[in-house]
């Protein structure tokens, strides 16, 4: 299966891409986690990306669209893989079907989490991420097991320097105009599913693993 997760930001894509990929086996490819880790190693790369990440900005898609063909090319990718947060732009998304076809592979689903704007400031402000593996947790929806430690790998979670009230409002109104018309672009390639990302976390993922199933 070759799935894509899409969302304003805060919409629970990370969330759900971590359940998904340890349920339905495809690996889990976050831009903003690589983005992260190389901003944390000090490569060329972070360097770059960290100058539009701080605003709230998209890193330009030639930068983009290069490493998440690299990462497609990698073997555990063979039998399906999960975007996550890529792509975001609709030249991202040419670029990556381009790719696909050029292998012989093509998107399954699209799978949309809907959430109101209204929920995403409270969500993005109290976000906690894991520096090693990337987990998202909430102090409140969310909290991890012991307070400041990964439920699942034991490293520190810390607070998202992009994660202040200015800079989500920067980034949602950077999803609308450039991210949002994606939902279109899907839709008229009838892959797009859409589920209702105001439920828990659990309910979520059941609706996904539904949408899922039906895809096997
Ligand atoms: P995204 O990757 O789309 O930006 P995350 O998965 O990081 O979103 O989730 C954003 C924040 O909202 C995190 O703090 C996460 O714990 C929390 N969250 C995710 N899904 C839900 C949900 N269904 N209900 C409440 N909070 C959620
Ligand atoms: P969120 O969880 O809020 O959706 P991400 O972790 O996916 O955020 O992305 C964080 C930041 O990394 C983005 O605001 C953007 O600057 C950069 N980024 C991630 N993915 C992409 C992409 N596909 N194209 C351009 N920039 C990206
Ligand atoms: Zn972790």
């Amino acid at each position: 299966m070759n799935l894509i997760l899409l969302g304003p930001p805060g919409a629970g894509k990370g969330t759900q891409a971590k359940l998904i990929s340890s349920n339905f086996e495809v690996p889990h490819i976050s831009t903003g986690d690589i983005f992260r880790a190389n901003i944390s190693q000090n490569t060329e790369l972070g360097i770059r990306a960290k100058q539009f990440m701080d605003k709230g900005l998209l890193v330009p898609d030639e930068v983009t669209i290069d490493i998440v063909k690299d990462r497609l090319t990698k073997d555990d990718c063979k039998n399906g893989f999960l975007l996550d947060g890529f792509p975001r732009t609709v030249k991202q998304a040419e670029a990556l079907d381009k790719f696909l076809s050029q292998n012989g592979k093509k998107i399954d689903a699209t799978i949309l989490i809907d959430v109101p704007k209204e929920d995403i400031f409270d969500r993005m402000t109290g976000r906690r991420v894991c520096t090693k593996c990337g987990a998202s947790f909430h102090v409140k929806f969310n909290p991890p097991k012991v307070e400041g430690i990964c439920d699942l790998c034991g490293s520190e979670v810390v607070q998202r320097k992009d994660d202040t009230e200015e800079t989500v409002k920067e980034r949602l109104e950077v999803y609308d105009k450039q991210t949002e018309p994606l939902v279109v672009y899907y839709k008229s390639k009838n892959v797009l599913k859409a589920v209702d990302g105001t439920q828990d976390i659990n309910k979520v993922f059941k609706d996904i693993s539904n949408i899922l199933g039906e895809n096997d």
